[in-house]
């Protein structure tokens, strides 16, 4: 049966790009030319409560993943990442798709 890799928890990634960095090794690719993974920062500057000076900034990630990434070593990618932020799922027979 086919696997995919699923993005499960996109909140628990912390943007360190590892994922991204062990997809350009199995790709044999220095850099992020082609990168079928990209990880997107943001940042939401939010006011403290209480003070017109300090502020906390917010940094949320976005990961988005080609799915050509599939015909790599996908167990490789979910397993080097330190937050688990992936699950690799399984196509069964009807199409449906199983964790
Ligand atoms: S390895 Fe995990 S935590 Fe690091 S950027 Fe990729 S998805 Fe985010």
């Amino acid at each position: 049966m086919p696997k995919y890799l699923k993005i499960s928890f996109p909140q628990k990634c912390i943007g360190c790009e590892l994922c991204v960095a062990e997809t350009q090794r199995q790709l044999k690719k220095v850099g992020l030319e082609g990168a079928l993974i990209r990880v997107f920062k943001q940042s939401n500057e939010s006011f403290g409560i209480g003070t017109d000076r300090n502020f906390e900034e917010e940094l949320t990630f976005t990961i988005q993943i080609d799915p050509t990434v599939n015909k790599l070593n996908i167990q490789k990618i979910r397993d080097i990442c330190p937050t688990g932020v992936f699950t690799i799922q399984e196509e069964e027979e009807d199409g449906g798709l199983v964790s």
